[in-house]
């Protein structure tokens, strides 16, 4: 059986770790030449090596997201290596650290929206017009079930995450007319390395089990299965919605 994405170029940011790792690994065994970001070079190389080493393509492009100049040169760079991409996932993220809102400050604030928001615009502006050319493409943007329902502490994550909402909408109805689909996933609770220490904590098992219905936090894959579907010719009537793997926490 052919494999989904065959003949598919995807770039997936923040690739070295957690989620964006296992959707370049996904996005590869489907077919995809995989273009590796990540903000460190080590673990987008590592990223690079197990697909390689699965039998699958891929090549690194380490930096960081939120600065406009750098990566624009850095996915132009590796479009010329493997062509131009036909497959965008913006994923690269940073984690709230729980505060209230009086004790975000402007710095804490910038970073949040230059990593996801600003991250995101550039990554798809500086594919945008190989996409344009082919007349075809899909952009996935990673959001979270903060973006679409809130969350105390976590304010400046939260309006990042629904700023990916309205980006989501925005492009899907400006790029139809190139055959473009934008779609966002808005993961709830997974397995990955983000929230470091307080995923073991008590008070992080207690409020899971008060929240999500199927009572486990998600794996990687769950989100990374669904990104290829949506990257997917299945899935070309697809546009404009925001599909939440989050084990029942928001309906
Ligand atoms: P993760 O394991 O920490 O992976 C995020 C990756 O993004 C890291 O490798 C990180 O690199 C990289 N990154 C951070 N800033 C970057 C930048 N400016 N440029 C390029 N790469 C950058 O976290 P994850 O849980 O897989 O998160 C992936 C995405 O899912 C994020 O957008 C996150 O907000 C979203 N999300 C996660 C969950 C969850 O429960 N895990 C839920 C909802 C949404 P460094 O390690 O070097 O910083």
């Amino acid at each position: 059986m052919e494999k989904l994405l065959e003949g598919r170029v995807a770039l997936v940011t923040g690739a070295g770790s957690g989620i964006g790792r296992v959707d370049a690994e996904v996005l590869a065994s489907q077919g995809a030449s995989v273009i590796v970001n990540d903000f460190n070079p080590e673990a987008a190389a590592a990223t690079v090596d197990a697909i390689i080493e699965a039998g699958g393509h891929a090549i690194a492009c380490a930096g960081d997201v939120g600065c406009s100049a750098a990566i624009t040169d850095a996915i132009n760079t590796a479009a010329r290596q493997v062509g131009d991409i036909d497959i965008l996932v913006n994923n690269a993220g940073i984690a709230g650290n729980r505060r209230a809102f009086h004790e975000i400050d402007d710095e804490q604030l910038d970073r949040m929206f230059q990593i996801h928001v600003k991250g995101a615009w550039y990554c798809t502006r500086a594919v945008l017009a190989g996409m344009k050319q082919k007349r075809r493409g899909k952009i996935i943007n990673t959001s979270s079930i903060l973006g679409m329902a809130g969350r105390t502490r976590a304010s400046h994550y939260a309006g990042a995450k629904a700023a990916l909402i309205g980006l989501t909408k925005a492009w899907a109805k400006e790029f139809a007319e190139w055959n473009i689909q934008v779609n966002a996933v808005a993961p709830g609770r997974i397995r990955t390395p983000i929230l470091g220490d307080f995923a073991n904590t008590e008070e992080y098992r207690n409020d899971l089990l008060a929240k999500v219905p199927l009572r486990r936090r998600g794996e990687p894959e769950e989100i990374a299965w669904l990104v290829a579907f949506l990257a997917s010719h299945q899935a070309d009537y697809i546009t404009g919605q925001i599909i939440s793997p989050n084990g029942g926490e928001v309906i």
